[in-house]
């Protein structure tokens, strides 16, 4: 291939190399061709330090210019000086019985005195939430002082848990301490408790007749047999 004296003047143009007007042809063709060679390293070279020597091509990783961080003592003092307050501190000995997830257990204070008050201000009394349940499934929503059933559309009749040995005074919270009463009976109750109704809810509660578990013992019964103890 051979190319015209202009065609290597407008190439050396286009390449910005300098040349004189004057120089001839010759002069003009090995003046390309150094050009070309230089060209050449550059971009051998250049590949080289870009690809590295198995020629794969590498993610340029963006240089970092940022400092290296301080250390956490000089970044965090306060947050430092907490922790190492608290790591000095005598760590509270662990029971691994396993008790401090369980419900604290309540003891049962003597009779005729009253529950032991704890400090932190929550419920002494070691409450069982199916006790009122119980209650009312025994009274069959129904008053146990006046027999009156309770609308359950209307809230003013809502049966209420009265306890017949108050728990203040070591009553127990419990099915045979705990009576349904309707607001009536129990504000009436409440303000004046009349020995002889106490006397007879209790023995209301304390009757096998009035035992919740009462109905169940029957059917079992029943089913057994008309003479359970005959057979055989
Ligand atoms: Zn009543």
């Amino acid at each position: 291939m051979t190319l015209s004296k202009l065609e290597i003047q407008q190439m050396l143009r286009e390449m910005n190399v300098k040349f004189d007007a004057d120089e001839t042809h010759e002069e003009l063709k090995q003046r390309l061709q150094k050009e070309n060679h230089s060209l050449w390293l550059k971009s051998v070279s250049g590949s080289q330090a870009d690809d590295g020597r198995d020629g794969r091509i590498r993610v340029r990783k963006r240089k970092r210019s940022v400092d290296p961080p301080e250390p956490l003592e000089k970044r965090f003092p306060e947050r430092i000086a907490t922790a190492e307050k608290s790591a000095r501190l005598p760590v509270p000995p662990r029971n691994n019985t396993g008790t401090a997830l369980r419900a604290r257990t309540v003891e049962k204070p003597e009779p005729g005195k009253p529950w032991k008050t704890v400090a932190d201000g929550t419920q002494p009394f070691n409450r069982k939430k199916n006790v009122f349940k119980s209650v009312l499934r025994r009274c069959g929503m129904c008053c146990e002082a006046c027999g009156k059933p309770a609308d359950k559309a209307d809230p003013s009749t809502e049966l209420r848990p009265f306890y017949i040995d108050p728990l203040s005074q070591g009553g127990e919270h419990s099915v045979k301490n705990m009576v349904a009463l309707c607001p009536a009976c129990c504000e009436r109750l409440e303000n004046d408790p009349s020995p002889k109704l106490i006397k007879e809810l209790r023995r209301k509660t304390r009757s096998k007749l009035y035992d919740s578990l009462q109905v169940i013992r029957k059917t079992t019964v029943r089913s057994r047999g008309p003479f359970p103890g005959r057979r055989k």
